[in-house]
């Protein structure tokens, strides 16, 4: 009978095992999507950050099928821990300019340089690791929020995930949850909204503190105490880092060192927000004024919102 039991227990085991390798499998289903094929050099090295310096040095790049190139000889210095927000009418090539500096895509000419290294010729694996990204709609594992928090980097200890969900203000419905960090979510788990998995997705990328980040600001289904709590996200998060943010809102970039407004593939103006809001004719002037501008709250004062 103890011999039967062991085999039952045995088996469990490998049950267990079997299930744990297709939750993995899924997770990486889910990373691959439909991106095209990039292939590394022969020998390609790791991509080295020191400072975290981005150069698009006279990009040309068009989508298979297009009749012309999207970005046409187009060059860009950011610098070691500069902030850039990149804003445009939809279709104007931000998203394509976080896919180029991510390499899901190869160029037609120039190249794009990260402290000096050509990211064509380093290894994809490095690349990604250099790379902190938060989605515009991150989709959570079906795991537990702790997890979910800590993806990319197991050893994370409950008290560092507590603190990275806390500068997230993620803490906030986490507290709420039944089994607060060890709630279960995504697919078949609790459904957290937008703006929740937004912050669990910043609390992640704190924790992983790449020295370059980009961030795809969720649109607008967040109301907007959600936007006061990941702007003071955002703030805490660049702290630091080289940071693009693509905006929707032009009240995300305000604060930065940088923005770009994008027309077509081409910045067509770019400069601090105190600079462009005053120029004549500006086209962020312009769509400043078309974006009627909300009150702000602080994150501080949401918080007790949500609280109270
Ligand atoms: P934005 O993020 O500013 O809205 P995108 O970079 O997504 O702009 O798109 C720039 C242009 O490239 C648009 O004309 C868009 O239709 C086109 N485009 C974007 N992605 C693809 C793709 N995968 N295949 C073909 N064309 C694309
Ligand atoms: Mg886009």
């Amino acid at each position: 009978q103890l011999l039967v039991r062991g085999y039952l227990r045995d088996i469990g085991q490998h049950v267990r095992n079997a299930q744990r390798a297709i939750n993995e499998m899924e997770d990486v289903a889910v990373f691959c999507e439909t991106e095209p094929h990039v292939d590394d050099l022969p020998g390609a090295k790791a991509l080295v950050v020191t400072h975290g310096r981005i150069l698009f040095d006279d990009v040309t790049f068009g989508y298979a099928g297009a009749a012309e190139p999207l970005y046409d000889r187009f060059s860009l210095e950011i610098g070691a821990g500069e902030k850039i927000g990149l804003v445009g009418v939809s279709g104007a090539g931000k998203s394509t300019f976080v896919k180029l500096l991510q390499r899901l895509y190869d160029l037609d000419g120039g190249r794009i340089l990260i402290d000096g290294q050509d990211i064509a010729k380093v290894s994809q694996a490095s690349l990604r690791r250099a790379i902190g990204l938060v989605p515009q709609d991150p989709a959570l594992f079906h795991r537990s929020i702790a997890d979910n928090i800590a993806y990319g980097r197991p050893d994370a200890t409950p008290a560092a995930i507590a603190k990275a969900a806390a500068l997230a203000h993620a803490d906030i419905f986490v507290d709420r949850l039944p089994n607060g960090y060890r709630t279960l979510v995504g697919e078949r788990g609790v459904k957290l909204s937008g703006g929740e998995r937004q912050r669990v997705a910043i609390a992640r990328a704190i924790l992983a503190a790449t020295p370059i980040l980009v961030l795809d600001e969720a649109t607008s289904s967040l109301d907007s105490l959600s936007e006061a709590l990941i702007r003071d996200a955002i703030d805490h998060l660049s702290a630091g880092r080289t940071t693009i943010v693509v905006a929707h809102r032009l009240s995300t970039v305000q604060r930065l060192d940088r923005i770009l407004v994008f027309e077509a593939g081409r910045v067509v103006e770019e400069g601090a927000h105190k600079d462009l809001v005053v120029k004549p004719g500006g086209v962020y002037r312009r769509l400043f004024e078309t974006q009627s501008a909300p009150a702000f709250s602080d994150a501080s004062e949401t918080r007790q919102q949500i609280h109270g």
